[in-house]
């Protein structure tokens, strides 16, 4: 999937430059995310004298040790930090970061909302806001759906998007309702990004692993696994009533069982659109049949 852009990335973490783009500048830095990822993509993006990182995410000194190396190697002069979504793994590093170069933190309002209390968000980017960074900016666009809060960050001169968690080139997306998640919302924005791609912004620029230069193909392929896990899961269901864990062994039969845990909390997303669609019925117990 990442063909042609494979050799910029090795599994060290090591920093690299988007080809073709020398004003973004990536720093994979170990985050506690989910298995097999293991790093978070800190995006830098504009010149060396206004810049802006995206995600900064390590919580470990000595990863964090290696991204001030970094800036400071390059003399990189920050403007911002902007976080893509509230998750965890995206949002560990942005207030000492912010505090060390006596900057603000940027993302969108539900962001903001989430983070209260752990993150201070000082600016809201609403939808299509244009950031001044690069050579033609950067245009924030609103995918909520993985997050209820998520940005992608749209680069014209680079043909790129990068996409914080709507994709991912090495692991798994997870839709977590219980926090905020929404399957439907999700595929309609996997479908917004899929437009911005045939429009020609065809590279994605994931959170985790390696740029997808194909990304209409990568977008493709999710819609298609999302839609062919819900058939499954709507074959499942059946008229009588049944426990979420119990759909999991047919709705899933190529996971491993170590991992219904997680498979079961995608099956609830997927659920709930099935609810929304007429497809599927919740009952008072929490328990589901067709509808
Ligand atoms: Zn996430």
């Amino acid at each position: 999937m990442a063909s042609g852009v494979t050799q910029q990335v090795n599994d060290g973490g090591e920093p690299f430059t988007v080809e073709g783009a020398p004003w973004i500048r990536v720093v994979p830095l170990r985050t506690p995310t989910l298995p097999p990822a293991t790093r978070t993509n800190c995006y830098l993006v504009g010149d060396a004298g206004r810049a802006i990182a995206i995600d900064p995410a390590t919580p470990y000194s000595d990863e964090q040790d290696r991204l001030d190396d970094f800036v400071q190697l390059h003399n990189i002069r920050l403007s911002e930090i902007v976080l893509t979504h509230h998750h965890l793994d995206h949002v560990g590093d942005a207030t000492r970061l912010a505090a060390k170069h006596g900057v603000g933190i940027a993302a969108h309002a539900v962001t903001a909302d989430k983070l209260r209390g752990r993150v201070a968000v000082t600016r809201e980017i609403a939808d299509g806001e244009r950031l001044d960074v690069g050579p033609r900016g950067l245009r924030a666009k609103f995918t909520p759906g993985h997050a209820p809060g998520h940005l992608c960050f749209v680069d014209e001169a680079a043909s790129s998007i990068v996409a914080g968690d709507m994709v991912a080139s090495l692991g798994t997306i997870i839709v977590e309702p219980d926090d905020g998640g929404d399957m439907r919302i999700y595929l309609e924005s996997l479908q917004a990004l899929r437009a911005e791609v045939a429009a020609g912004m065809r590279r994605l620029l994931p959170a985790h692993g390696a740029p997808v230069d194909d990304g209409g193909a990568l977008l493709d392929h999710y819609v298609a696994h999302r839609l062919g896990r819900e058939a499954r899961v709507a074959a499942a269901l059946t008229g009588e009533a049944q426990e979420v864990v119990a759909l999991v062994p047919p709705a899933y039969p190529d996971v491993s069982p170590a991992l219904y845990g997680l498979a079961a909390r995608s099956l609830l997303a997927h659920l709930i659109k099935l609810e929304y669609d007429g497809h599927a019925r919740r009952h008072a117990d929490g328990r589901w049949s067709r509808a």
